[in-house]
């Protein structure tokens, strides 16, 4: 085998100074075929020629010069010419090596499928860090939505725009230009939306708050605190981090966990989050009724709009909850590596359950759009920090948010 030792060595018989050039006939060659440089063609005919045990006469002088062009014209010469250039008939497989072989090719694959499988099986650690999120999630979450009771109750002004009939996102036409193109949202609803806006500036009722949703509002959202908090304190790994992280990260992170689990009441049959009984159905009017506008609200039904579509299973919207909380990109984290590792985590196990668990075409790139959702939830934060800072800053609506909102959000006025 003293011959072959080139072959061990591929990066001098690939070597693009070498000419890869057919010893046999001068056609373009495609590799080292039976110990010698050859094209297909002088490959197949030296393996049929030595199958066939051929043996063939010159039918001129016996030292024809073999080129590409007239290689079929004399084979005698050509098979000749292959033995001189070292091609040996020992190298050729016989039908059983060929079988041997394609067999040894086949088990390698299925054993390289089977350990892929198992590299993609959800380990039991993920399942354990899915299960107590799932059942964090379940505690800190009441689909009844009964506790609404409790807040103060909400107050809707009545607008022109609400006397004027709101396009209907129930008829299929309207549906469609929503659901075909979420970037290019229906003209006519956010059209409504703003004239609801120039109401504002209309006299308002005396005696009336300006902003009569607040109350409402900011009890719902001093609740949801609370329950992101409590759910956050579940998630596998947080305790491990300090309390000046915790609150750091809750801090930053709340109002996008809240825009992120109420896409489970959001509707888009008519684009409301819809929480139980009528009164606790709110429209995009009623957040504009706390003083919040547009500029927040268009970005903010989108987004619902976008992750509803993504149909995420439980199990990835309460690791996606947890990822938006454990973010070591956070103002104010101290100890950024062991958030990091935290997240990582959590990561991983929802790499790995989309991959296990999440049919297509539902997975396909489903996890790169799930962290696209985390990078448009920075923004809708940013927009809500700025309206709340304006909002905060006038004492007649400041003194309507609860101690919680103010602590969380920030108090403008102390
Ligand atoms: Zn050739
Ligand atoms: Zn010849």
């Amino acid at each position: 085998m003293a011959t072959n030792t080139s072959i061990t060595d591929p990066d001098s018989v690939f070597d693009k100074n070498v000419p890869r050039v057919c010893g046999v006939c001068g056609d373009r060659a495609t590799g080292f075929h039976f110990n010698a440089m050859t094209c297909e063609g002088c490959k197949g005919f030296f393996r049929r020629s030595m199958k066939r045990k051929a043996i063939f006469t010159c039918p001129f002088n016996g030292d024809c010069r073999i080129t590409k062009d007239n290689r079929r014209h004399c084979q005698s010469c050509r098979l000749k010419r292959c033995i001189d250039i070292g091609m040996m008939k020992e190298f050729i497989l016989t039908d059983e090596e060929v079988l041997r072989k394609r067999e040894m090719i086949t088990k390698r694959k299925e054993e390289e499928a089977l350990k892929q499988s198992q590299r993609r099986k959800i380990s039991e650690d993920q399942q354990r860090i899915i299960d107590i999120l799932l059942e964090a999630h379940h505690k800190t979450y009441d689909p009844t939505y009964s506790d609404f009771n409790q807040f103060r109750p909400p107050v809707r002004r009545i607008t022109r725009s609400s006397c004027i009939q709101t396009p209907s996102f129930s008829s299929d036409s309207s549906l469609d230009a929503f659901s075909s193109s979420p970037d290019c949202v229906a003209p006519n609803f956010f059209s409504s939306l703003m004239l609801t806006e120039e109401s504002r500036d209309g006299p308002s009722t005396p005696g009336e708050p300006q902003l009569s949703m607040l109350p409402h509002l900011a009890d719902l959202v001093s609740y949801s605190i609370q329950k992101v908090i409590g759910f956050a304190k579940m998630i596998p790994g947080f305790r491990d981090l300090t309390a000046e992280d915790q609150i750091a990260l809750l801090k930053s992170s709340v109002i996008e966990v809240i825009m992120l689990r109420s896409n489970q009441s959001f509707s888009m049959e008519d684009m409301s989050w819809t929480c139980g009984s009528n009164d606790f159905k709110y429209k995009v009017n009623d957040v504009t009724q706390a003083g919040h506008n547009l500029e927040l609200m268009e970005p903010l039904v989108k987004f619902q709009i976008g992750l509803k579509k993504l149909a995420l299973h439980e199990e990835e919207h309460v690791l996606l909850m947890a990822i938006c909380i454990v973010s070591s990109d956070r103002p104010g984290v101290q100890d950024t590596a062991l958030v990091e590792s935290i997240q990582d985590r959590l990561s991983d196990a929802l790499q790995t359950y989309i991959m296990c668990k999440h049919p297509a075409p539902g997975n396909h790139l489903l996890y790169a759009k799930m962290i696209q959702k985390l990078a448009d939830l920075r923004s809708l934060n940013e927009e809500h920090s700025k309206q709340y800072r304006f909002l905060s800053f006038q004492p007649e609506h400041s003194m309507l948010l609860t101690p919680l909102v103010l602590e969380v959000f920030g108090n403008e006025i102390s």
